[in-house]
């Protein structure tokens, strides 16, 4: 399905949603939730297209387009593409976090 790049007129908020039509795209957003359906921005995000059951893929193509995530762990720090991390299922973990959990691990 088509990847859209949906976020806020002020950028605060953004996300992947996946829908047929622009429109369908906002309607599906988490934004249209607090702000007027006007003030819903969607463009296309080709790199995120067909990733819809995929979260770690999807993770890994919209950190290879500049987004950040938030550590999984306890720490809350944000990931990017220059850090080391490491993508577990849906999470992504920053390199300190999933050390310890390998450690816990033992
Ligand atoms: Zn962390």
């Amino acid at each position: 399905m088509k990847a859209w790049q949906v976020q806020n007129k002020e950028g605060e908020m953004q996300q992947i949603v996946f829908a047929d039509k622009r429109s369908e795209a906002i309607y599906k957003s988490e934004a249209i939730g607090w702000t007027e359906y006007i003030n819903v921005r969607a463009k296309r995000a080709k790199y995120a297209d067909d990733l819809e059951n995929q979260p770690s893929k999807l993770i890994q193509a919209q950190l290879d387009n500049g987004w950040w995530y938030e550590c999984h762990g306890n720490c809350r720090s944000h990931v990017t593409e220059d850090d080391k991390y490491k993508i577990v299922g849906s999470s992504i973990y920053c390199e300190e976090c999933s050390t310890r959990e390998v450690n816990d691990g033992k």
